[in-house]
């Protein structure tokens, strides 16, 4: 279970693109409102977009960094 969902954050991971905006957002991953910077991924296993927070990206990338 666990190693689907590593792939399912790695394959997410490819199609991640940066959005530096500056306004108010809510993270998609904590559900916290934050401001400054945000991430935009595409899933690719449900093909929505999904803005996150820094800090959840830094998470993100932490687990990209403890897989490989
Ligand atoms: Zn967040």
């Amino acid at each position: 279970m666990k190693k689907i969902i590593l792939t399912a954050i790695a394959a997410v991971m490819l199609t991640a693109s940066l959005t530096a905006c500056g306004s108010t957002f809510t993270c998609e991953m904590c559900g916290e409102e934050k401001t400054g910077k945000s991430y935009t991924f595409q899933s690719s296993a449900t093909g929505e977009d999904m803005t996150i927070c820094e800090d959840c990206y830094n998470l993100v990338k932490d687990v990209m960094n403890a897989v490989n």
